[in-house]
This record gives C-alpha cells, sequence and structure tokens, in this order.
C-alpha cells in the first residue's frame, strides 16, 4: 500500500482546514472520509441519511453529521469567535488565523436589511430590558440567501459557506479523498506514527503515514485514540446544549430570515448563556422539538429565541462509540436562568403564554481531546506525528458556534506542520522518496 507524508482523518471544518495548508506545499497528503458525499442537500427526509443523533438523556440529544463535509453542511451559518480567550490564556493566540479564516469562509454581520419583524422586536424588546442583540457574523453570501430559514437543512441557493467548497477545491487541487473509507485505529511504533488502519469498499487495510491528524469529530476521534493506545480520551464531553423558547403572538415570529440572525451574548461570562432568534419553520421539525403541542400554532404565530448554554465537561465518549452525558446542576441552573430572561424578552417583544419550550439539542461535541489533556500546545499527542485538528481539542466548552475556531486552530496546525516541512529541508521529491522507502 502506498504511505504518504500527510493522512487526515474527517473532511469536516478541521480536515478540510488543515488540508488547505497542507496541500499548498506537499502532494503527498490523504484525506480519508468514513462517510458519503451526499449533494442533494435541503430535504427534511434526505436528512435522516447522515444525521447522527444520541439521546444523551431523557428529552436531551447531541448531534453530528456523517457525511462528506462534516457537520458543518449542516450549520445555521453563524460564524463567530468562540473561546478566543481561554485559548490565548493557553498561549495559543489565533488572531491572525482568526483574521484569514473569516476572509476566506467570507464571514459577515447579518445586514439590518435581512432581519424580519419579530427580530427587530426582539431588538426593541432587549433595550428595555438591558440586553444587547447584535447582528449574529454569518458564513453566508446574501446576495443569493432567499431567507428560507431552512440552513440546517442545506442551502439549496448555495448562499451558505459550507466545508464542502473547500473540499471541492482541494479535489480539484489534486488531493486525493477517500470516502466511505473508516479509520479503526493508528499504528504507532517507538513513540511514533506509523499509519491507519482502515475499513474501506475493499475490506480492512493499512496505510503508512509519517504524520496523521484526527478531524472526525468529537465523537469519533476518541474512540479512534482510545483503540490506538489513549484510555485517557474520551472524557469531558461537552455539547453545549440549546433549548427553543418559544411564545405566542398575532402574526410575529422571525419567518422569513436565516435562523438566528442576532446573537445576544453579553451575558455570555457571567451568566454561562447566549440567546439568538430562532424559529423552526417546518411542522414536522417543531413536533420533533416541542412536540405535538405545537401543531396549534402556525409558525408564523410564533416567536422564538434559542438559549445556548455553556456546559459542564461531564460527558464521556465510550471506546464503542457510545455517548453519555447528564445536565449537571449547573447546566440546568444555566439553562432556567437563560429560558427565564428568554420569556421575559418574548414577553415584552409581544408575545404571550403559553411559552412553549423545546427538548435540548447539542449540537457542538467537544473536548473529548482536550488542549493540555490529551494534545499539547501544538494540538499533537504524546505519539510523534500524532495530531487532532476539531473539536476535540477544545479545552472547555464554549456555548457558542465552533466552526470558526475550530477552522483557525486547524489553520494554525497546517501552518506548524509546513513549518516542520520547511525546516527539515526536504523537497517535495525528497519527501516522496522517504515515504516510499519507509
Ligand atoms: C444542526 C447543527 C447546526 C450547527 N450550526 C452551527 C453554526 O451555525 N455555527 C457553528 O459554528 N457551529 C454550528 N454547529 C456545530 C458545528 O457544525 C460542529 O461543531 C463542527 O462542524 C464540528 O466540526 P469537526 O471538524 O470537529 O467535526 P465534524 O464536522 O463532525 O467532522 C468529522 C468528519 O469525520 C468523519 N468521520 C467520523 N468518524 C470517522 C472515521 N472513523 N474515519 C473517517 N472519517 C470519520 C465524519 O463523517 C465527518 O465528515 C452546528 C451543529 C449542528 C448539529
Ligand atoms: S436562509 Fe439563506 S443561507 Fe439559509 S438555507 Fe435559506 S437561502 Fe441558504
Amino acid at each position: 500500500m502506498r504511505g504518504y507524508d500527510f493522512v487526515i482523518v474527517g473532511t469536516g471544518v478541521g480536515g478540510t482546514a488543515v488540508a488547505r495548508e497542507l496541500a499548498r506545499h506537499t502532494d503527498s497528503l490523504l484525506m480519508l472520509e468514513c462517510a458519503r458525499e451526499y449533494r442533494d442537500l435541503g430535504g427534511a427526509l434526505g436528512m435522516l441519511r447522515y444525521l447522527d443523533e444520541r439521546r444523551l438523556e431523557r428529552g436531551v440529544y447531541a448531534h453530528r453529521a456523517l457525511m462528506a463535509g462534516g457537520t458543518a453542511v449542516l450549520s445555521c451559518a453563524n460564524g463567530p469567535r468562540c473561546l478566543e480567550e481561554e485559548l490565548s490564556g493557553l498561549g495559543i493566540d489565533l488572531g491572525e488565523d482568526f483574521a484569514e479564516v473569516e476572509r476566506e469562509i467570507g464571514v459577515t454581520p447579518t445586514p439590518a436589511s435581512a432581519l424580519s419583524p419579530g427580530s427587530l422586536a426582539l431588538i426593541a424588546a432587549g433595550r428595555v430590558l438591558g440586553v444587547t442583540f447584535r447582528p449574529m457574523p454569518k458564513m453566508i453570501d446574501f446576495v443569493r440567501c432567499r431567507a428560507c430559514g431552512l440552513c440546517m437543512l442545506g442551502c439549496r441557493s448555495g448562499a451558505k459557506w459550507t466545508p464542502l467548497q473547500w473540499l471541492d477545491e482541494l479535489v480539484a487541487q489534486g488531493v486525493r479523498v477517500c470516502l466511505q473509507t473508516r479509520v479503526e485505529r493508528v499504528r504507532h511504533h517507538g513513540g511514533r506514527v506509523i499509519g491507519v488502519e482502515v475499513l474501506g469498499p475493499d475490506g480492512a487495510g493499512f496505510i503508512p503515514a509519517r504524520h496523521v491528524i484526527l478531524a472526525a469529530g468529537a465523537l469519533a476521534t476518541p474512540v479512534i485514540l482510545q483503540r490506538s493506545g489513549f484510555p485517557d480520551a474520551g472524557t469531558h464531553l461537552a455539547v453545549d446544549p440549546a433549548a427553543i423558547v418559544y411564545g405566542i403572538t398575532e402574526g410575529l415570529s422571525t419567518v422569513g430570515e436565516p435562523v438566528m440572525s442576532l446573537i445576544a451574548d453579553d451575558m455570555h461570562k457571567s451568566r454561562g448563556f447566549l440567546l439568538s432568534p430562532f424559529s423552526e419553520n417546518l411542522t414536522a421539525g417543531r413536533v420533533v422539538t416541542l412536540g405535538l403541542r405545537s401543531l396549534r400554532y402556525p409558525a408564523r404565530r410564533m416567536l422564538g429565541l434559542m438559549v445556548k448554554i455553556k456546559d459542564d465537561c461531564s460527558g464521556r465518549v465510550l471506546p464503542d462509540g457510545r455517548a453519555t452525558k447528564r445536565m449537571t446542576r449547573g447546566d440546568r441552573a444555566r439553562m432556567a436562568d437563560g429560558t427565564g430572561l428568554a420569556k421575559q424578552i418574548l414577553r415584552v417583544a409581544g408575545a404571550r403564554e403559553p411559552f412553549l419550550v423545546g427538548r435540548v439539542n447539542g449540537g457542538h461535541p467537544c473536548c473529548t481531546a482536550g488542549i493540555g489533556r490529551i494534545v499539547d500546545h501544538d494540538l499533537q499527542t504524546r505519539i510523534r506525528g500524532l495530531y487532532v485538528a476539531d473539536a476535540s481539542v477544545f479545552p472547555e466548552s464554549p456555548g457558542k458556534p465552533t466552526i470558526v475556531t475550530i477552522a483557525a486552530l486547524a489553520k494554525r496546525l497546517g501552518k506548524y506542520l509546513v513549518a516542520r516541512m520547511t525546516d527539515t529541508g526536504l523537497t517535495r521529491e525528497r519527501r516522496r522518496a522517504a515515504v516510499c522507502a519507509a
């Protein structure tokens, strides 16, 4: 089997961001993705093919997508930074990487012209109560956006950025991507990576590699690590639990704008939650999150605010892939605090009882191979040549959207690896010869 300088596991935001840096300097790069590619996005039923939902406890779920492009294909297109201070406290200054990622993705705040009457009412109500709603930084080309509000199904108009765009660019540059190829474990010898064991369409195999970068997401990377001699991976799971609180109105809603067009996060540091307007426009989606009681009200009569909390790292991913996490007393207190404030704002904005509170969904699994525990400051594990570049490395739960920060961390890792390649003075050809001889 041919060997590679770099094998990247996973084609989500972490995997594609690190690949972009490496692909500029080496052609000995292979991306392995366990799932298929889906381009027929935008349908609710189609989502069942790739959405992986885990029940963590009664009424609390974690989500990820198993597909080329990863979970960010289903994102709400939110692009704020998170954990900037916390990472800086660990000596990881992402300033330049954040700026580059934001430019490359095209992150831009929601323009005022895109806001619905519901969001304008929430801004005004927030002002009365001392809560500032500001435009959410979005990964949306607003010229192409049709304001359908169905971003999580996948954008049919191509207005929303996803890692599929970066993956397409990588393939166009000649990077080899193997789909439906699951990495089972990393093999190492004498404290150094030697390759990965895979299960692909042709069965089991071994791919020699000098560097392996795990970017399989915080629910899968720790499984690979545990199977590869890291029994301490998989602990500290956090998911950023979120619930939507709806009040009933006479026709005021945020239907007609992208979901989460605003963000109120002044209280994030002191109280551990943020608020953002949300409308579940599909009846089926409302039934899943709110139950049959939601059928009594059309989306246009429901004004919603998402409460997203920063949760305790109290969960765990087991070697067989199962995940467990209970909401701690602190998690429940933050959720109750946020829900109470959301109801106050909705009431001032003109909504009335009954206030409906949806089930709790955690879309940001993270922290299962944290910096300082499983990886060091350079995202390297104790096995030389084995790195992690996904939300697993977060040192704590962000309680905020993750994509831009994962991309910035992965970009930083890519630059670090390129600098090391250059330091060794190996030319493209000599590197290739070294790999073939390995
Ligand atoms: C519905 C929803 C909406 C969201 N909205 C936003 C938002 O608006 N903004 C934001 O910042 N964040 C959002 N998030 C969170 C964000 O999408 C994720 O935190 C982020 O995409 C995770 O990226 P990752 O690279 O860590 O992992 P992933 O994106 O999960 O990528 C992992 C990749 O590895 C593959 N893989 C898994 N196991 C293996 C294996 N063994 N071998 C090979 N390949 C493997 C997977 O198929 C996948 O392609 C949302 C999440 C959800 C669920
Ligand atoms: S709201 Fe805009 S970005 Fe979101 S899915 Fe619809 S067209 Fe795409």
